[in-house]
């Protein structure tokens, strides 16, 4: 998805979801790790991580997107934009957004080797009778 494309997914979320016109900046910022997005107080402008859309797909960039949107027109309204604050809860389970920006992390799956005890973590699930531990081939188990 181009920058362009972005832009008008996250205007047009804005006006399906909310009623009202995103009059800012969507971009797409590959340096953000942990965060599905993010919010930038002093110019309005929305971040998104590709990595969302590559590993989580659309739906997941959606509610990430409406959460964003949360924070930011709150924040323009002078309502409470913060994670805490009742406004927030509020529109974020009326416009059903993620409650939290999701962790990459949890597009990962973690496994121990039963015999060494060394940890893989994979973006693909792996098959464990047919995939070994690299280091001793003992038997993968899935922690998460
Ligand atoms: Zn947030
Ligand atoms: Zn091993």
């Amino acid at each position: 998805m181009t920058e362009k494309e972005l832009q008008h997914l996250v205007e047009k979320i804005s006006l399906e979801s909310f009623s009202k016109k995103f009059a800012h900046s969507a971009v797409w910022n590959r340096r953000l790790r942990s965060t599905g997005g993010r919010y930038l107080l002093k110019n309005h402008a929305l971040e998104f991580n590709p990595s969302v859309l590559q590993f989580l797909g659309l739906t997941e960039l959606e509610k990430i997107i409406k959460h964003e949107l949360c924070h930011y027109h709150l924040h323009l309204e002078r309502r409470g934009y913060k994670h805490s604050d009742a406004d927030f809860k509020k529109l974020l389970t009326k416009v059903g957004g993620s409650r939290y920006t999701p962790q990459m992390k949890k597009a990962q799956h973690n496994y121990e080797c039963s015999s060494c005890g060394q940890q893989y973590a994979r973006m693909r699930r792996l098959n464990t009778n047919r995939f070994g531990c690299g280091k001793c081939r003992g038997k993968l188990v899935l922690l998460s």
